[in-house]
């Protein structure tokens, strides 16, 4: 990873926005820059000429292994980081310094102009952000592996599953699958929904059992080297030993033109997605599909978001956003319809906006054939 050249893009827009410097307090935008993985609690301060990290007694020598070059400020034992950052502020005389007032919290903020009486603190928003919105190459080929890794985790938990498997099992088996494909960690609690609990886009695991229902809606996720995948797909049991003389029958009638519309939602929105796209555009490609199944109302979230060093980052897919898609994007493709007393299905691909249009970086099959098991 190149952080230098990372910090130098920084550093002009800086320059573009009149700043003396950026205090950059986000863990995971310290991390996007200098390469430190040592979570919260240590800001980078950002010239246009130098950058320091201002960090504590714990990370000497993470910071000289993970930062080779990177100049570090060591606070001693009970100096506030705040204290840190007013003390380098007024040694290199730095007035207009900028903060990410998306992330640092209103109390840092009010102690930092109590102790720096000389600093004007101007709010930016997003500035680390957007620059993350556009992947190099290092980090795609890290994505493709985060990618990979949960793919290979899906199909051992789906050779794994049983019938008497509760969402909770299914939880506990996607995380210690994870480690077993190279996962650092699941991108978030994986959602594993039965039956009608599927129809809770966001269903936190319960005791209910897979053969207690049709079908079961998957959404999970693997952060290899600090990125996160990001997929969704269906089970639907099939053998008898995922079944039982309780579960219900596969009502195809209704599932087939649901899951129809969502396939469809999603091949529109991916054949609309390449450079020079508005993200809204994706989104009402796919809200199209879905309303003419007859499901419009049933589509209650956006279509997609950004993945990288967080699970939900830019570019966000949805309606009222006029960005434009640029390659090096690398988003989710979620459509989903939810019908509360019968269940929710989701497809969620992850996919990479290239040069020249898309590249789908997900390949687990997407239609009901393909989810019996
Ligand atoms: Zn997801
Ligand atoms: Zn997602």
């Amino acid at each position: 990873m190149n952080y230098a050249a990372r910090r130098d893009r920084l550093a002009y827009s800086l320059r573009q926005q009149g700043l003396d410097a950026l205090l950059v307090s986000a863990a995971v935008n310290v991390r996007y820059l200098t390469g430190f993985t040592g979570g919260g609690g240590s800001f980078l301060l950002l010239t246009p000429d130098r950058s320091l990290l201002i960090s504590d007694g714990r990370f000497p020598e993470q910071i000289a292994e993970e930062c080779p070059g990177l100049p570090a400020y060591i606070r001693a034992l009970g100096e506030l980081t705040v204290d840190a950052v007013g003390r380098v502020l007024v040694e290199h005389k730095l007035t207009r310094v900028g903060i990410e007032a998306n992330r640092l919290t209103v109390r840092d903020l009010e102690k930092l102009r109590e102790r720096v009486k000389s600093a004007t603190w101007v709010s930016t928003d997003g500035l680390v952000e957007t620059e993350r919105a556009v992947k190099d190459a290092d980090e795609i080929a890290i994505i493709r592996r985060a990618v990979a890794a949960a793919e290979g985790v899906f199909l051992d938990l789906r050779a794994q599953v049983r019938g008497d498997d509760t969402e909770f099992d299914l939880t506990n088996r996607i995380e210690q699958l994870t480690r077993v494909h190279g996962g650092q960690r699941t991108s978030f609690e994986p959602i594993t929904a039965v039956g009608d609990r599927s129809a809770l886009a966001h269903a936190p695991p319960t005791a209910r059992r897979v053969d207690s229902a049709a079908f079961t809606l998957i959404d999970w996720g693997v952060v290899v080297d600090g990125y996160a995948s990001d997929l969704t797909r269906m089970l639907v049991p099939d053998k008898p030993s995922v079944r039982s003389a309780s579960t219900p029958r596969l009502d195809l009638d209704r599932l087939n033109p649901v899951w129809n519309a969502v396939v469809a939602a999603r091949d529109a929105a991916v054949a609309v997605l390449r450079p020079g796209a508005a993200t809204s555009d994706a989104d009402a490609a796919a809200r199209k599909a879905i309303g003419d199944a007859g499901f419009g109302d049933r589509f209650t979230h956006s279509l997609g978001h950004g993945i990288g060093l967080e699970v939900h980052e830019g570019p966000t897919l949805r309606s009222n956003s006029e960005t434009k898609l640029v390659p090096g994007n690398v988003v989710t493709v979620e459509p989903g319809i939810y019908i509360p007393g019968f269940g929710g299905v989701r497809i969620e691909d992850d996919v990479l906006i290239t040069p020249d249009g898309v590249e789908v970086l997900s390949t687990l099959p997407r239609d009901l054939e393909s989810a019996r098991f």
